[in-house]
């Protein structure tokens, strides 16, 4: 367990590849040294704030790993996991058994529609939880997958 503070290195949390270093001469600035972002430290508040992000993006430093400022403390259990699959199975599920059990006549203009309809049910609901555990984590996807092509190319 360490604390934030200004004489540690820490965890990188946008790229979870380099770490994330106390700049010198500059008070309350780390920086990575992988992807090259900028972050303000807050010490009273042992969160780390991204500087260089059009989205406001903040971690909050538990001693051991980053997690939501907004949520301290707070770690997702198992049952957070099942129901995560459930919220993404069980709809696309409930369709596509009235589907079956409703079958479109073969060759009729719309057949195809209830398996896409069955898919794109499947495809919104695993958006949305995406979208829960990008907002749950503070996990910048889009940042690290362009972090990870600049790297590649
Ligand atoms: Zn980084």
């Amino acid at each position: 367990m360490t604390s934030l503070n200004e004489n540690e290195t820490y965890p990188c949390p946008v790229c979870r590849t380099g770490e994330v270093k106390p700049l010198p001469l500059m008070e309350d600035t780390f920086s990575c040294e992988f992807c090259q972002h900028l972050f303000t430290a807050n010490f009273s508040q042992q969160v780390l704030k991204m500087m260089d992000s059009e989205i406001p993006l903040s971690w909050y430093w538990d001693g051991k790993k980053w997690s939501n400022p907004y949520r301290k403390g707070l770690d997702i259990g198992w049952e957070y996991f099942v129901l995560g699959v459930l919220f993404i199975t069980i709809p696309p599920l409930i369709v596509g058994t009235g589907a079956y059990l409703f079958p479109p006549i073969p060759g009729t203009p719309l057949a195809w529609l209830p398996t896409v309809w069955t898919i794109l049910t499947f495809l919104a609901h695993f958006v949305i939880l995406i979208w829960l555990i990008v907002e749950y984590y503070q996990f910048p996807v889009v940042m690290y997958l362009r972090t990870r092509m600049q790297r590649n190319s």
